[in-house]
């Protein structure tokens, strides 16, 4: 299973793009999407997760530095993600 971290309230989830069982947010728009992405297992050891979890519950200002390439890599990724239904089904109610 992935781990990820809520971007908005730090808590850990099951997916980058699922909704947050403690604070009900879903990242919706690119740049959100991005930065949830980004806060997986794919890209952070758990460990590093747990810290960015803790740096976001105190309400630190997450200096997430994602450079350029990665972004415009990131966003491509997301269209792909979302030419199979995952945006789609994130959009719905
Ligand atoms: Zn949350």
């Amino acid at each position: 299973m992935t781990v990820a971290i809520c971007i908005y309230c730090g808590s850990v989830k099951g997916g980058a793009f699922v909704p947050c069982s403690s604070c009900g947010k879903t990242p919706d728009n690119e740049d959100d999407m991005v930065r949830s992405f980004v806060l997986t297992d794919h890209h952070f050891p758990v460990a590093q997760l747990q810290y960015l979890s803790e740096k976001i519950k105190s309400g630190s200002n997450l200096d997430l530095q994602i450079d350029d390439s990665v972004m415009q890599r990131m966003k491509a990724a997301l269209k792909l993600l979302g030419a199979s239904g995952i945006a789609a089904r994130r959009s719905g109610n």
